[in-house]
């Protein structure tokens, strides 16, 4: 999934700030990383000082929280007692509600008695994953994962793999202030404007700062690496790729030399040649399916054959999301038809 990158995009630098360091990227903006204990090996979080001007001591807002894992705690103990020079944390704001994002907003919330601003979307969704945590597959989660192809063992690897990230201790913070396109907040002293995407996460939000120009893009916009658009149990029928390139054009007015803050990679400018080439990589990958499936083949069977680094690192469930996002999205355009067998297996085919 990793795209070359063009010459239309320029890093803002490509040395990432060290566990526990904070670096200055614009005026009262800063990046902090922190590691991850997964194949996508950190995240990145935004800092902002607040509070001087209300004559409150002074404290911190950051956008997302980190994964609940030992190694993301050390990062945060590290920023705590150094670059955040003792200030409590007094906003979280979410992009997402994916563990890596939203993990450690509990913890935080716990520590610092600090409040959360979130799309409505996201935070129910993040509380619906910490329910589930240490559940078991139940039988329409095996039906739909049987049913595009996959071997009772097969099952079983997926739902170690889904399993592997859900270890969060803490629970989601019980409140939040709601977020919601278009909108328009005052964080750090400067106005953000909230742009909802779709697709990666169902009501993502993005954030626009008009002085200075700069985007903190979430999982949204990527730098080197497309987000995860992908189709998994809980919504066997959802066409979030429909929705994903929908919400793109979203971005499209912004200001050419916008700075894009990604969560994960670097920070960069490019933003309009970087939808480009996201929106190109999906046409592309909807091609490369294409040309398998002159005959009906399983989603499982086409994922095995497109992704297949993917498989053998055990990110399987991963690739079966991301081919069935392309399979649903070819089935919108027309492209793509459904063959449902006697026994409920799903196989397709192009038109
Ligand atoms: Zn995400």
């Amino acid at each position: 999934m990793d795209l070359t990158t063009s010459r239309e995009i320029e890093l803002l630098t490509d040395v990432p700030p060290e566990p526990g360091e904070l670096v200055e990227v614009a005026s009262n903006l800063y990046w902090a990383r922190l590691p991850l204990p997964i194949r996508l090996n950190h995240v990145n979080l935004w800092f902002m000082r607040e509070g001087q001007e209300s004559g409150q001591r002074e404290g911190w807002l950051v956008v997302d929280a980190g994964l609940d894992a030992p190694r993301c705690r050390d990062a945060w103990e590290k920023l705590i007692a150094g670059p955040l020079e003792g200030r409590p944390v007094r906003r979280m704001v979410l992009t997402h509600g994916h563990p890596d994002h939203v993990g450690l907003a509990g913890w935080l919330a716990e520590r610092f008695d600090c409040t959360l601003h979130a799309t409505r979307t996201e935070w129910l969704f993040a509380h619906w994953r910490r329910e589930r945590q240490g559940r078991a597959f139940g039988r329409p989660m095996q039906r739909f994962l049987m049913a595009h192809g996959l071997s009772t063992e097969m099952v079983t690897r997926f739902a170690a793999q889904d399993a592997a990230i859900e270890r969060g201790e803490f629970p989601v913070p019980e409140q939040h202030i709601r977020l919601r396109h278009g909108a328009r907040h005052e964080f750090g002293g400067h106005e953000f404007q909230v742009i909802v995407g779709s697709g990666h996460a169902d009501e993502h939000a993005s954030f626009f700062r008009a002085q200075g120009r700069v985007l903190i893009a979430g999982d949204q916009i990527l730098q080197r690496i497309t987000p995860v658009v992908g189709v998994f149990g809980h919504e066997p029928k959802a066409d979030p790729l429909s929705d994903y390139l929908g919400s793109l054009p979203r971005f499209d007015a912004l200001p050419k030399d916008t700075l894009v803050l990604p969560s994960h990679g670097l920070p960069f400018h490019g933003l309009h040649a970087r939808l480009e080439q996201l929106r190109a990589h999906h046409e592309e990958r909807l091609a490369e399916l294409l040309s398998h499936m002159r005959e009906p083949r399983s989603a499982f069977a086409l994922a095995t054959l497109i992704f297949e680094r993917a498989m053998q690192e055990d990110q399987g469930r991963f690739a079966l999301a991301e081919t069935l996002a392309h399979l649903h999205y070819g089935e919108t355009i027309g492209v793509v038809e459904r063959l449902i067998q006697g026994d409920g297996a799903v196989r397709f085919v192009r038109l």
